[in-house]
């Protein structure tokens, strides 16, 4: 019998002034930024939160609070291998995991691989089980009018087999 659990994360982030947002660990010129305490990946921060979930280990904003100046301006990359290893030192391995980018730009496109390598490499598993999406909102709302960005991610993880 495997030991399988399931968590799900979202984030948001406005736009301001800027040249690039960072997006599963890839800086993609922009004609607009993030307004954000860390790099302001809400890729990276809703998977953490999906892996976190899945842990049973409560949010992002316990584990990295933005009050605390350790992780002003960090690469969002290192949440998620901080994340890792919180999963293995339970016995954990991630199976899967699934994101959804609101956005209505950047298009992410030719940024799609090298975002999956990232998260990939980060949490120690294949690309194939990495699956990287996004959605316009149709130019609805605050996504529509290109006041901010969002991301939904989920994640499957298991406890690993003992060895006999
Ligand atoms: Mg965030």
């Amino acid at each position: 019998m495997s030991d399988l659990r399931i968590g799900q994360g979202f984030d948001v982030h406005a736009f301001t002034d800027g040249e690039f947002v960072t997006l599963g660990g890839v800086r993609i010129p922009h004609t607009r930024g993030v307004l954000a305490h860390s790099d302001g990946d809400v890729l990276l921060h809703s998977l953490c939160d999906a892996l976190l979930g899945a842990a049973g280990l409560g949010d992002i904003g316990m584990h990295f609070p933005d009050t605390d100046a350790r992780w002003r301006g960090v690469d969002s990359r290192e949440f998620v291998r901080h994340v890792e290893t919180l999963l293995a030192m339970r016995g954990f391995e991630v199976v899967n995991v699934d994101v959804t980018l609101l956005a209505e730009s950047p298009r992410l496109g030719k940024h799609r691989d090298a975002m999956r390598s990232n998260i990939a490499k980060d949490l120690q598993i294949v690309p194939e089980r990495v699956n990287i999406k996004a959605t316009t909102t149709e130019k609805l709302g605050f996504i529509g009018r290109s006041d901010g960005l969002a991301c939904q991610a989920i994640a499957l993880i298991q406890k690993k087999a003992l060895a006999t």
